[in-house]
């Protein structure tokens, strides 16, 4: 860690796996995410419900079989 030395913050580009492309305060001069507020199943809750039924069904599958 450095001392004494007040880190550059400033408004920078991140771009995201899916494609989007935010502001957002960073020392450095670009960042590179894997998700972001537009794809995260948090954020937007798509994903989120899919991965959920995706889950029951595998829950179904797996009692009816046997
Ligand atoms: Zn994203």
């Amino acid at each position: 860690m450095k001392q004494g030395i007040h880190p550059n913050y400033e408004i920078v580009k991140v771009h995201c796996a899916c494609g989007n492309t935010f502001d957002a305060g960073s020392t450095k001069e670009e960042l590179k995410v894997e998700i972001c507020s537009e794809c995260h199943p948090f954020f937007t809750g798509k994903s989120k419900a899919v991965e959920k039924g995706g889950r029951v069904e595998r829950f179904k599958k797996k009692f009816n079989m046997d």
